[in-house]
């Protein structure tokens, strides 16, 4: 296969006018011969800035020149020892920003896709039935890990390797966090990826016990005290939508992102026969700029809807990922930007059925750095809408702070933990989401990391 060394070599995708249809995965990912090509493209640097940029220090030129040499197996063994799920994060990792945007590749031509080669490598993997490498001998020690997603499963992961017994208490009937109710299926497959991923952290001896809520079922007390665990790890995310406090907020037809996602993902409502259905709407606007407004708008256009994504800056500000808003706007869905939702408007039985908004424009720069966006006085319209889904960020739920004594949070309701994920009460650590709010996926595998590591040192003193 020619490789022009200055460019990725392209990967396949569904065609936009079929996949805005279908739930299937939007990229296909590469095949054997593309990513060993694409693995030809390293320039193999003494100093490699990639590992550097990501959160769980992959052996990135490791693993690439195994898979350039055709050693598939040795290459999957490489990622395993720092990341338990390398297929869930060639797939949704924000490459762009870590290991990618660190390549040196990356200065004179396009980066290696690190990301792409780091998924075909866990998927050959897992059509090959090959596993990570369990720990061959126990210590004799108990650790309680709070919430399967993506923080909590790579800190039991870590533990069981080490030998710890570890026991991961879901308070959903699915293991997986966002990778299961966030993510669509269309960007992150569930029964063929995460659950497989999930299948070989329990392969590690990792006990996982769903439909238990922490703070109600059981309480970390009761855990530490007399149910026998000598640590715990607090990895329960930040699942708690928040809304913009306008009139017309609690009328029928208005969702928070996480519960219309849940529906689709979790609940599988977009499935023929599904027994938690979910409304077919027309119109549809969603309300944020970021990635999960990304995601509910491309679901509620899979549904069948017409979809406006409502935002108060400009195009520039979009904090989404720039490939999910191109795959979007791909799609159809439309972008109102620089509006702002002042009411919700609704019929005389309490269904949604407009949503009235006020003209913004760019003024100076607010404490982020970001130009704040200021109403145009008089400019209020209307867009005929049935659906208004808020997509504004979430914050931790205090369940848990609540119900555990001497465990501080911070004003934002997030866990207080140090470099190491320590809190302030003794033997629980905790990290992901939970500790700095809304993040990402390997931001939240890196904290389970370096917390497994400190939970080891504090266990083994
Ligand atoms: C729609 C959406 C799309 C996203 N897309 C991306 C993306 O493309 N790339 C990316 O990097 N990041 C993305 N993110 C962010 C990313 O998913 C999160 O940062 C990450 O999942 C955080 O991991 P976590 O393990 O800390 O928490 P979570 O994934 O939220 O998992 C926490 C788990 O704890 C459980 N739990 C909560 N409270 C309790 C309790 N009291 N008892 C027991 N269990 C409890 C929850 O049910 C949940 O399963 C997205 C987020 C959303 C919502």
């Amino acid at each position: 296969m020619e490789v022009d060394m200055m460019k990725k070599v392209p990967v396949r995708e569904q065609a936009p006018e079929v996949r805005a249809k279908n739930f299937e995965e939007v990229c296909e990912g590469y095949n054997k011969e593309e990513a060993m090509a694409e693995a030809t493209r390293c320039l193999n640097c003494k100093n490699p800035q990639c590992v550097q940029g990501c959160p769980v220090s992959i052996d990135i030129p490791g693993f690439v020149q195994a898979l350039k040499e055709g050693n598939i197996e040795d290459a999957y063994q490489v990622i395993s020892l720092s990341s338990a799920l390398p297929a869930v994060c060639g797939r949704v990792c924000p490459q762009e920003k870590q290991c990618e945007g660190k390549c040196i590749r990356g200065i004179k031509g396009e980066s290696l896709s690190i990301g792409k080669m780091e998924r075909f490598v866990a998927d050959w993997a897992r059509e090959n039935n090959i596993k990570p490498k369990a720990a061959e001998t126990k210590k004799g020690k108990k650790v309680a890990v709070i919430g399967s997603g993506p923080s909590g499963l790579t800190c039991a992961g870590d533990l069981a390797k080490l030998g710890y017994d570890v026991t991961i208490y879901e308070a959903l009937h699915k293991a997986g966090g966002v990778l299961v109710y966030g993510i669509p299926e269309f960007r992150l497959p569930k029964e063929k990826v995460v659950e497989k991923e999930i299948e070989n952290i329990k392969g590690l001896g990792v006990d996982i016990e769903t439909d238990v809520i922490v703070g109600k079922s059981i309480t970390i007390d009761e855990l530490l005290n007399e149910q026998g665990f000598d640590a715990v790890y607090i990895g329960s995310g930040a699942g708690l939508p928040k809304f913009m406090g306008i009139p017309g907020e609690n009328l029928n037809g208005v969702f928070s992102a996480n519960e219309y996602l849940t529906r689709s993902n979790l609940m599988k409502a977009y499935q023929e026969g599904s027994k938690t259905p979910i409304m077919k709407s027309k119109k549809v606007a969603v309300v944020g700029g970021g990635n999960v407004a990304m995601d509910a708008a491309r679901t509620a256009l899979r549904l069948g809807a017409e979809v406006h994504v409502v935002y108060r800056r400009g195009e520039s500000e979009l904090p989404a990922r720039a490939e999910e808003v191109h795959h979007a706007k791909e799609e159809g869905i439309q972008f109102d930007l620089l509006r702002n939702p002042i009411e919700i408007l609704g019929d005389d039985k309490g269904w949604v059925n407009g949503i009235k908004c006020i003209k913004m424009e760019l003024g100076e720069p607010d404490a982020s750095g970001r130009r704040k966006p200021v109403e145009v006085p008089g400019s209020e319209f209307v867009i005929d809408v049935d659906t208004v889904i808020m997509a504004l960020g979430t914050s931790p739920n205090p369940l848990i702070s609540s119900t555990t004594k001497g465990l501080d949070v911070n004003p934002r309701k997030c866990i207080v933990a140090d470099e190491v994920g320590k809190t302030s009460r003794d033997a629980v650590y905790a990290g992901g989401d939970a500790v700095t709010g809304a993040a990402t996926v390997i931001l939240a595998m890196g904290a389970g990391k370096t917390a497994a590591k400190a939970i080891d040192e504090f266990l083994s003193k």
